[in-house]
Order: structure tokens, then sequence, then C-alpha cells
């Protein structure tokens, strides 16, 4: 009987890993062909100013809607992509499609805020991001400082003193640092110190029980005192209500990222947020791509 029951669990155990594995060779199967056919396309949610209202910034996240599956979310392909070298690909995609959108508004004289992509760190062992990221920006003939790079503070805890290096690197490019996700990877502060970052972005997690945790309150009050204390901003991401704004704001967090304001947007919905350059500035070799 026992054995029959050991049997059975281990015949149900092996069936739910072959189930997995089969899945995930599927989707990656999926995304190489997507990549190939360039079914994935971003989407631009915007960051708000929290003293001006004003649109500073905005995560380019990425979409694909499977012609048999449907929507799949990043949360369930990007982990499969960087299982596997896909995601060295995947990225090089990415960094294209979003510095080239960048070009193409920016010859549209729209005023461009600071775009941010997420880059998995676990990449930067692998493949040779800086260099990737400076010949993008060099082909599309767009500045180091119109590109944000978010790495989730959980990845860049490990192999921390080779991502400083690297973070470096990026940052001798003039390109912005973001810790995403911050708050639920455990920096030690003395890493917090040395990491060459321009912003903190407290995860949703935190920002979801606002204002009504007195404990969560407390620790997105004293993330913001120590970023401002480190010269840092903060983006709080997630915020969904009225209320996680007027509290934010009394906090003097910087940027707010979140349904309450937008959605992530298409290309079209978010060109439309843009303000045109002013005429006078447009052609001046200095400012043409700053602006
Ligand atoms: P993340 O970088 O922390 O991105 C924020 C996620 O929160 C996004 O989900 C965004 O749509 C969602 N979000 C923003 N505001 C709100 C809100 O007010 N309420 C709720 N409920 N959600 C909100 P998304 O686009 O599904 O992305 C999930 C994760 O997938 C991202 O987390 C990121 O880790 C990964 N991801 C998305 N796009 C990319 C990409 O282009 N490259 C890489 N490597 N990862 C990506
Ligand atoms: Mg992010
Ligand atoms: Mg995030
Ligand atoms: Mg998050």
């Amino acid at each position: 009987m026992v054995k029959q029951q050991g049997k059975n669990s281990y015949t149900y155990y092996s069936d739910e890993m072959t189930a997995k594995a089969k899945k995930r060779l599927y989707l990656e199967q999926e995304i190489r062909h997507a990549l190939d056919n360039d079914d994935f396309y971003m989407v631009y949610q915007p960051k708000i100013d929290v003293k001006t209202s004003q649109v500073t910034g905005a995560e380019a996240l990425i979409r694909w809607h499977h012609p048999i599956d449907g929507f799949i979310s990043p949360n369930d392909f990007i982990p499969v992509a960087e299982e596997s070298d896909l995601i060295l690909k995947l990225d090089k995609y990415i960094l294209d499609k979003v510095i080239s959108q960048i070009s193409h508004w920016q010859k549209q004289s729209l005023n461009v805020p600071v775009i941010s992509v997420n880059i998995p760190s676990r990449e930067f062992q692998r493949g040779d991001i800086v260099s990737c990221v400076q010949h993008t920006l060099h082909h599309y003939q767009v500045i180091g400082s119109q590109l944000e790079i978010e790495i989730t503070e959980r990845l860049l805890m490990d192999h921390c003193e080779e991502n400083i290096k690297i973070l470096n690197r990026l940052k001798d490019l003039d390109i912005h640092i973001s810790v995403d996700d911050f708050g639920t990877g455990y920096s030690s502060l003395s890493y917090l110190v040395q990491f060459p970052c321009d912003v903190l972005k407290i995860d949703k997690c935190f920002i979801d029980m606002l204002p009504h945790s007195k404990e969560n309150c407390q620790i997105v009050e004293a993330i913001i005192m120590l970023a401002h204390k480190l010269g840092k901003d903060v983006v709080a991401e997630g915020v969904e209500t009225e209320a996680q704004y007027q509290y934010l704001r009394a906090l003097n967090c910087d940027q707010i990222q979140g349904y309450y304001f937008d959605k992530p947007l298409d290309i079209l919905d978010f060109a439309a947020k843009l303000t045109k350059c002013d005429v006078r500035n447009i052609n001046t070799s200095s400012n043409r791509h700053a602006c």
C-alpha cells in the first residue's frame, strides 16, 4: 500500500515535471519564433514628477500577444528567456526597439523624457551589455542620458562587485541607473552606498498597503529619507489610489508610476502626452538630442 502510494506520487511528480519541461521548451521555441517575426512590442508607462505633475520619465515594458495562446505576461516568458541564452537576443531586441523609438520621437521634435529599460542583471555576467548599449545609442544617435536601466535589487546583490564595475561603465556613458523592486532584495547598506545608482524604485508591495499599514508607512518613509540622504531620487511604483498619491507627496517622494495616473500606453498614446520641443532649440547641435 505504502509502496504503491510512493510509486503513484513518484509517477505524478515526474508527469508534472515533464509537463513543466514541455511547457518551457514550447515557450522557448515560441519566443525564438516571435523574435524572428518581430511579434513583440513595447508599451510605455509614464513616471510623473510629484511636484510638477509633468511626465518626466517612462518605463518601457514588453508585450506579447501570441497568435494561439493570446496575451502572455512578461512575468511568464522573461524567466524562460533568462534560463536560456535567448535573454541575450531578447535584450538586444528590446534595446534596439526602445532606442530607435526615442530617436524617432526626437526626429518628430517631441520632448522625450528619460526612458527606462529593464535589464536582468544575471545577463550582465553573460553578454557584453555595455558595448551593446553603447553601439545601439551610437547607431541611432541618441545620448546616454536619455536612457535609464532598471536592475532589480535582488539580482544586483548577486555578483555585487562585478555588477558595480559594469554599472560604473554604464554611468560613464551618462546612463541613469535605477534599482527596481527596492525593499524586496535585502541590500546591505554598505553596498547601497557603493552602487552607482541614481534612483531607488520602491516595490509595489509596500505601496499597496499605504496609507493603512503603519509598518509599511514607516518603511516607505525610511526608504525615502535614506535615498535622499544618499543623493538619490525615489520612484514609487504601482500607485493606484489618490490616498497613496497624497501620502507619497507628503513624504517628498520624487516620482510616481502607477495606474492612478496611467497604465502602460502604446506608442501613439504615449507620444500624445509629450510636448513639442521649443523650435529655437531644435537645430542647435548641443540641444538636438536632449530636447
Ligand atoms: P517591473 O519592472 O517591476 O514592472 C512593473 C510592473 O508593474 C509592470 O507589469 C507594470 O505594468 C505593472 N504596474 C505598473 N503600475 C501598476 C499599478 O498601478 N498596478 C498594478 N497592479 N500593476 C502596475 P508588467 O508589464 O506585466 O511587467 C512585469 C515584470 O516583467 C516587470 O516588473 C519586469 O520585471 C518584467 N518585464 C516587463 N517588461 C520587460 C522587459 O522589457 N525586459 C525585461 N527584462 N523584463 C521585463
Ligand atoms: Mg521595472
Ligand atoms: Mg518594478
Ligand atoms: Mg515590481
